[in-house]
């Protein structure tokens, strides 16, 4: 039998703008929803603010040639403006699309090629390697735009022949006739392209709908709305975003989750452990939304302890999975009445997040939690063909309103994923996990090809076939390894025949990480090998090889 959540709760089916503001010009409390962590005296946007931007800018993109369903995508670290733009995007009835701002020029033009985007917004730091991505495919500087800051003060500047987004502000649109665009199905029109590997393969669009994203943001309210202080807690909270806007995780949480619940959100332009700690003393940061590492950093830097973190009562990680003992040792920073970490999982693919603490209940800390409200799970055996009992490991398929429409023009990885059957269309997550008697989850293993290094995507697939690029190799197998608690890829490469004896572990190596972004160099080992098992299809036997690495690494 599925397992379906204790909760049923009503979810709109609207736009996610419709979600946030209601209407284009309905009264909305007089709060700021935005603050630049580095200068908030003079840097904020109210929730007022934070729509008219949005509207102007919805406004200049559909003067520009912007139609529904086109793509915009923004190569940005987060930025009191970053939320502007998303919003801006789907008020103009685009669609989202952010890429890692690490990312390098041929990581950039692959999912600018591939999400088919019609506009590009570049950071002022990445616009030179913005503009080399975007000649590499043929796009040309007219539909790129330097997307920065100044536009606060009014200035209004152009680099290297780029227009400034500045040009896309339409100043007079609102209140006239401009209306922003409220999409027939919200079920089945696409507000965003988050990219994820998924369960195998190169990084795909993961297709989400303005429905899946309004369920999203609601499950992960409804959790935390459960408490009986919550309105109260609410009133006073201050959140903090150090995580990266590109990402469904910090998307999902502050750009929907925090505006919607009129909660301040205090941004930074990227993570900095001492920032962070100073930024929470500083603004009296009442919850913190972290990753693995973070955790980590937090639990053992002898920095933490100089900081005063009293104002934090809600600590919350995911992504990732995170250990016991670290969890411990975090909690003892607040002493035994203050708040206690609470994991939660997700993925791209479920818009952010599937399992989380219901917030009257007392957390376990290696449990994920119990399934969001509307959502429903089952745990198969490997082979797919039936559910396990309770307590035994397995696959987990998961049944939700925010489970993605499909992969972005990829049936075939979409057909691969989803799994129709008499009780409706399941997707498979390719986490493993185990249920107990009280229907909270832990997960224990991961199925698929994904690698995850401190919260980022690493593709097998997609390091597989650059070392294929390498002048000396002929076959290529990367798999995760744990290392002190962290993910890390490895590569087994074959060297070919004429070049046995030349090659260098270190040197492939070094050759990758000039092609990647620095999370996914292969810091976790380089291997020559004889051959890389396949099955008779010439599929890499890839638990051959995990099994292997974990030997030869171990496992810690
Ligand atoms: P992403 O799509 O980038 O959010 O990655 C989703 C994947 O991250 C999941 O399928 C899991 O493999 C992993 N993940 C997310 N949250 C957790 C967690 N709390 N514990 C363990 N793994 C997690």
């Amino acid at each position: 039998m599925p397992i379906s959540s204790r909760f049923t709760i009503p979810i709109e089916i609207c736009s996610l703008q419709a979600y946030l503001f209601d209407t284009p010009t309905a009264p909305l409390p007089d709060k700021v929803a935005f603050y630049d962590a580095e200068r908030p005296e003079t840097h904020f946007l109210t929730l007022e603010d934070f729509r008219l931007w949005s509207l102007r800018l919805a406004a200049g993109l559909k003067k520009a040639g912007l139609q529904p369903g086109d793509r915009v995508l923004i190569f940005s670290g987060n930025s009191l403006f970053f939320p502007v733009a998303f919003m801006g995007i789907l008020m103009a009835g685009g669609i989202f699309t952010g890429a890692n701002p690490g990312y390098v020029a041929r990581e950039l033009a692959y999912q600018l090629k591939n999400a088919d985007a019609k506009f590009l917004f570049c950071a002022d730091g990445s616009l030179e390697l913005g503009l080399e991505a975007a000649q590499s495919i043929g796009m040309g500087k007219e539909r790129v735009f330097l997307f920065d800051d100044l536009v606060f003060e009014g200035i209004n500047t152009s680099r290297l022949g780029v227009r400034n987004w500045k040009t896309l502000i339409e100043p007079e649109a609102v209140g006239k006739s401009f209306k922003w665009y409220e999409p027939e199905d919200p079920k089945d029109t696409i507000c965003c392209l988050n990219y994820s590997s998924g369960t195998t393969g190169v990084p795909k669009g993961v297709m989400i709908t303005h429905y899946n994203y309004v369920s999203n943001a609601k499950q992960f309210a409804h959790l935390q709305q459960l408490h009986p202080d919550e309105p109260e807690k609410t009133k006073k909270a201050k959140w903090l975003c150090f995580l990266p806007l590109y990402h469904a995780m910090a998307q999902t949480i502050f750009i929907a989750g925090g505006p919607k619940r009129r909660i301040p959100v205090y941004m930074m332009k990227k993570f900095d452990f001492i920032q962070m700690l100073e930024a929470v003393q500083k603004f009296k940061i009442t919850n913190l939304i972290m990753v693995p590492p973070i955790v980590v950093a937090l639990a053992k830097s002898p920095h933490t302890k100089k900081y005063d973190l009293s104002s934090v009562i809600d600590l919350g990680s995911g992504a990732a999975p995170l250990g016991g003992e670290v969890i411990e040792e975090v909690e003892a920073l607040w002493g035994p009445n203050g708040p206690k970490l609470k994991q939660a999982w997700g993925m791209t693919e479920g818009t952010c997040s599937l399992l989380g603490w219901d917030s009257r209940v007392k957390s376990i800390p290696d449990s994920v939690g119990e399934l969001n409200a509307n959502c429903k799970a089952k745990i198969m055996d490997l082979e797919g063909k039936a559910e396990v009992p309770v307590g035994q490991r397995g696959e987990i398929w998961v049944q939700a309103p925010n489970i993605m429409k499909g992969y972005w023009r990829n049936p075939a990885a979409t057909k691969e994923v989803f799994v129709d059957g008499p009780d409706g269309r399941w997707m498979k997550t390719g986490d493993i996990a185990y249920v107990d008697s009280e229907g909270r989850f832990y997960i224990v293993d991961r199925l698929k090809e994904l690698i995850k290094v401190k919260g980022y995507q690493v593709a097998p697939a997609e390091l597989e076939a650059l070392l294929l690029e390498h002048p000396q190799l002929s076959d290529a197998c990367v798999v995760g390894v744990t290392i002190n608690g962290e993910e890390s890829p490895r590569a087994y490469v074959v060297v070919k025949e004429s070049e046995k004896g030349k090659a260098e572990e270190k040197e492939v190596a070094e050759w990758l990480s000039k092609r990647v972004s620095k999370h996914k160099r292969l810091t976790g080992g380089v291997v020559f090998v004889d051959v890389v098992p396949k099955n008779p299809s010439g599929k890499i036997l890839r638990k051959v090889m995990r099994d292997r690495a974990k030997e030869e690494v171990g496992n810690n």
